[in-house]
Formats: structure tokens, C-alpha cells, sequence
């Protein structure tokens, strides 16, 4: 299948972030929704706030084969914010006031009691009076984009949450209106207990001409297509079925826990040691996790273990707190104690002190205790302390996932 790949360049504004002084989020948010709708990030620029600078990336652009740049942040109303003026130089277009920006302002300067001064908070109701406004129902400054012969220049703010509401309402449906892509959207699997070498070896021999890519995950490798015919879809699906079975998942673990959950409206509760919440904190990054997840243990120590999740004082002494006699004890505990349908637990070892021959550092025993069965596992992870835990973490949820079934 040969395809045409509409480039689009990104453009994220601030010396805040050109210095290195805050993280970009808004460039890497727009390339990773746009690559799923279908198109390619030709260039991700960060500069700072510089009319010249801007000027000349913008004119480059204009210059160049993309046929969309999307830039966000200096909208707003101080001496800094100079994506209305840049764009008015380059466009060579007036500068106006946008009247429904320019009402909200006023509506919030008599909410507040003219708290806001509207004089000086009035340069981020600015826009061009060529350029088509992008609503902004999330804050003051209105988007904007402006056409260049067939080209496009999309201007957001920086405040992510505005960014990322006009983004999808306003930036995404227009691109795929004026450049619409005949590539399929990207699919992504979650692939469980194989590595990236070993997987790119047995794909490679495949001999699929995709657009492909794979990054290590946490016991997990995420392996992305971004192009595929139909009949190439069916091939891949076959193969990653034969090849990893029940170990390929085509959404992250923890959406598809919680998914499942819901759906059975059943519960689940932790028993958590060296993670020390982190399968808590994962579960409960998703607003309306209360609905499926209970709570969680965190039994650090062996006096908690054993008084709050009931774990036998002989499993402790003979067996040890990292061992599967007591990763399943502590998941019986919790199940009991948290009254939940579906009882996970993590103990090992995660350094860097504490390992012996016997149990090395990056032991991880994971126990899963549910209305029909239990089940127990070992993991060796070679990592430091922060993988060690992150990669114990989601283990644990793929074996919750998997024991649903
Ligand atoms: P404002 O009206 O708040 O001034 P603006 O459109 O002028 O909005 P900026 O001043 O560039 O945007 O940024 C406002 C805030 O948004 C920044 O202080 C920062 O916290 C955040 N922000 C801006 N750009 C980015 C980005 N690329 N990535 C992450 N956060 C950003
Ligand atoms: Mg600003």
C-alpha cells in the first residue's frame, strides 16, 4: 500500500521550556494524538518567547513540504505572549479583538469585582481578522488559525487543559478536513513477558514492510503499528495471537482491568510491600476508580503482615516476608480484610540492600487470591530499585487481568 504522509510540525513557545526550566508536555501530547490519527510529525520545535526566532521557524514552514504547523502557548496577557504579533507579521493581517472573548472577559471582570483589571488583561482576547477563532471553553485566550496560500498555522495556548480541549474540538477535526490521511490509524499491543531483542527478531522474520516501532515497557514491551492494509492487520493479529497467545493485550493493563471490573461490577483490594502503593497509585490515576478498587495495604513492615493482614508468624520465621507462602497470605488478608472480590499482592526484595544469595535483590514474589482461584508467581527482575518496582507493579495488574479469565 503506498500512502501519502501529511507532515505536520509542532511548535511549543516559552523560554520557560527552550531554558530548560519546565518540561514540554504540549508537543509530545499533539505528536502522540496526531501519529494515532494517521499523520507524521515532521519537526518538534521548542523555542522561546523571541519574535525573531518565531518568525523565522514560522517562515521556514512556510517554505517547507508540511503542509500544517500547530504551535501553542504565548497567548496569554503579558509582554511575553507574542504569538498574536508574530503571526500578524507573518501573515501581515490586522489585529483585532475577538468579541466572545472579549464578552467572557468582561463577564469574569464583574464576577471577580474588578478584581481582574480589563485594560491589562485585555492582549489575550486578541486575534487576527483573517484568522478563524478556535474556542476556548476552558479559559480567556482564544485559538486561532490562519491560512497561508494552502497552508495551515494552528496557534493554542500553553495551559494544557485548554490546549489539549481545543486540540481534539477545534485543531483535530479541522486537520482532517483539510488534509485528510488515507492511513489507518495506529493500533498498539501490549505484549507481556518477552523482551524487545527476542520480539524484533521473530517480527523481522515476518518480512511485513510496516511502520512499526517498539519501546520496553515495564514486564511488558509496547509494540506500535502506524500503517497497515487490512489483509497486513489480519496477518499481524494471527501472528502475535500464535506467537504470545493470552501475553498480548491491545490496550494498557490497567484500562482493561478496570474495564473488566466494572463490567462484572466486582472489587478489588492490594496487599502491597516493597511497591509501597504504586499498584494503588496506578489504579487510582483513573477518575472513577472507586467503582472497581477498594483500597490498599501498604504492609511494609513483617508487625503489619502479620497484624493487619493475618500472615502466620511461622511463614514469616521459616519461610521469610519475600516468599510465596507469604505473597499469598498477604492476598488472603487483604481479600478478607478489604472485603473484595479480587485481592492482589507484591513482597521482594528491591535494594539495593537487602538481597542474599538465596534471594537477590529484584526477588519479587505477586500472589492473586479470587472467588475461584489463587495463583502465585516468581519474578528475578535485574533492574534498580525504580524499575524493580514499577516492573513488580504492573506484573501484578497483568496477573489480576489474567486471573479474571
Ligand atoms: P497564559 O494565558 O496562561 O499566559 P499562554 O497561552 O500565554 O497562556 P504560556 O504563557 O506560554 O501560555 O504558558 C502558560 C502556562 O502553561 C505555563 O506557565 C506552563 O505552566 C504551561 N505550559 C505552556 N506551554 C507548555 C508546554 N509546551 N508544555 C507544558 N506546559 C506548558
Ligand atoms: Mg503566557
Amino acid at each position: 500500500m503506498s500512502v501519502l504522509k501529511t507532515r505536520i510540525v509542532l511548535l511549543s513557545t516559552g523560554t520557560e521550556l527552550s531554558s530548560g526550566r519546565s518540561i514540554d508536555g504540549n508537543g509530545p501530547y499533539m505528536a502522540r494524538e496526531l501519529v494515532a490519527a494517521g499523520y507524521e510529525i515532521a519537526a518538534q520545535h521548542i523555542l522561546p518567547d523571541n519574535t525573531e526566532l518565531l518568525l523565522e521557524t514560522l517562515e521556514q514552514f512556510l517554505k517547507g513540504p508540511a503542509p500544517a504547523l500547530i504551535m501553542s502557548g504565548g497567548l496569554g496577557p503579558t509582554a511575553d505572549d507574542l504569538t498574536i504579533d508574530v503571526l500578524a507579521l507573518l501573515t501581515n493581517d490586522e489585529i483585532v479583538e475577538d468579541p466572545a472573548a472579549f464578552q467572557k472577559l468582561q463577564a469574569s471582570a464583574r464576577r471577580m469585582k474588578s478584581q481582574l483589571r480589563i485594560e491589562e488583561a485585555r492582549r489575550q482576547v486578541r486575534t487576527l481578522r483573517l484568522a478563524q477563532v478556535i474556542k476556548n471553553e476552558a479559559g480567556l485566550a482564544p485559538g486561532l488559525c490562519v491560512r497561508v496560500h494552502s497552508k495551515s498555522i494552528y496557534a493554542l495556548p500553553g495551559v494544557p487543559q485548554e490546549m489539549r480541549a481545543m486540540f481534539q474540538g477545534g485543531v483535530l477535526p479541522d486537520l482532517q478536513k483539510h488534509y485528510p490521511t488515507d492511513r489507518s490509524a495506529s493500533q498498539h499491543y501490549y505484549i507481556y513477558g518477552v523482551g524487545e531483542s527476542r520480539f524484533q527478531r521473530e517480527f523481522s522474520g515476518l518480512g511485513l514492510s510496516l511502520d512499526w516501532g517498539v519501546t520496553a515497557g515495564y514486564g511488558s514491551i509496547k509494540f506500535s503499528v502506524y500503517q497497515a492494509s487490512l489483509p497486513e492487520l489480519v496477518t499481524l493479529k494471527e501472528w502475535l495471537g500464535n506467537a504470545f497467545r493470552e501475553q498480548v493485550l491491545v490496550a494498557p493493563v490497567e484500562e482493561l482491568l478496570a474495564a473488566e471490573l466494572l463490567k462484572r461490577s466486582e472489587t478489588l483490594g492490594l496487599a502491597e510491600s516493597c511497591t509501597g502503593g504504586l499498584v494503588g497509585r496506578i489504579l487510582t490515576d483513573a477518575p472513577g476508580a472507586s467503582a472497581y478498587f477498594k483500597g490498599g495495604i501498604v504492609a511494609y513492615a513483617n508487625s503489619v503482615k502479620e497484624r493487619v493482614l493475618q500472615v502466620d508468624p511461622a511463614i514469616l520465621s521459616e519461610q521469610g516476608a519475600v516468599s510465596a507462602e507469604c505473597a499469598l497470605a498477604m492476598a488472603r488478608g487483604a481479600r478478607a480484610a478489604l472485603h473484595v472480590d479480587h485481592a492482589l499482592s507484591i513482597t521482594g526484595i528491591a535494594g539495593p540492600d537487602g538481597g542474599t544469595a538465596e534471594k537477590p535483590v529484584g526477588t519479587v514474589h505477586l500472589a492473586y487470591v479470587g472467588p475461584e482461584r489463587s495463583e502465585t508467581l516468581l519474578y528475578s527482575i535485574p533492574l534498580d530499585r525504580e524499575r524493580i518496582r514499577l516492573y513488580a507493579a504492573y506484573s501484578a495488574l497483568f496477573l489480576a487481568y489474567r486471573s479474571l479469565f
